[in-house]
């Protein structure tokens, strides 16, 4: 069954769902984000390690540390910002800027919401009842960071106390031996 029909057999409102999985040339775009991190963190440590007289592993290994979490974090953000762009009704991908999706003219610009008093669901548009029988109130309309971009954050700075964390008992931990 193609999105399109997913949305015709259903009955009453539109629930929303999870975001269609990433095509084949948007996941390449996420990689090759992700790893550019990696590079540039090589290509800054390289001439400073030439002159500190620093191994080569010392700063692969380190390049691969920062920019493989600053890759992570990048990763995080395109991801987010590709599955934006999809239609969150049919999950066609309309033109960036598009106000009204072309494929069932669900308001982009706004994107409005509902549900019941309860918020057993959120649905996209107010066709009908909750699926417990009340009826459906719109949701304010959320403006701002999306909730997986405050997710990333969080799990960006749990990392970085990890590191420093641990970075701090290898030192208490050599200095006593
Ligand atoms: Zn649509
Ligand atoms: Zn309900």
């Amino acid at each position: 069954m193609t999105d399109g029909e997913w949305v015709e057999a259903q009955q009453g409102p539109t629930p929303v769902r999870r975001a269609a999985p990433l095509s084949f040339r948007e996941k390449r775009l996420t990689g090759l984000l992700a790893l550019a991190p990696i590079a540039l963190a090589l290509a800054v440590l390289a001439p400073i390690a030439a002159v500190t007289g620093a191994d080569a592993g010392e700063v692969v290994s380190a390049a691969l540390v920062y920019g493989g979490l600053l890759g992570l974090a990048v990763g995080f953000v395109a991801v987010d910002r590709l599955q934006a762009r999809q239609c969150p009704r049919c999950r066609s991908r309309p033109e960036r800027g598009s106000e009204v999706c072309t494929a069932c003219g669900y308001d982009l610009e706004h994107r409005p919401r509902f549900a019941c008093e309860e918020r057993h669901h959120t649905y996209l548009d107010d066709d009908g009842d909750c699926s417990c029988g009340r009826p459906l109130r719109p949701l304010p309309i959320v403006h701002g960071v999306g909730r997986e971009i405050v997710f990333m954050v969080k799990l960006g700075a749990g990392l970085l106390v990890f590191l420093l964390a641990v970075g701090l008992v290898l030192q208490v931990i050599e200095r006593n031996v």
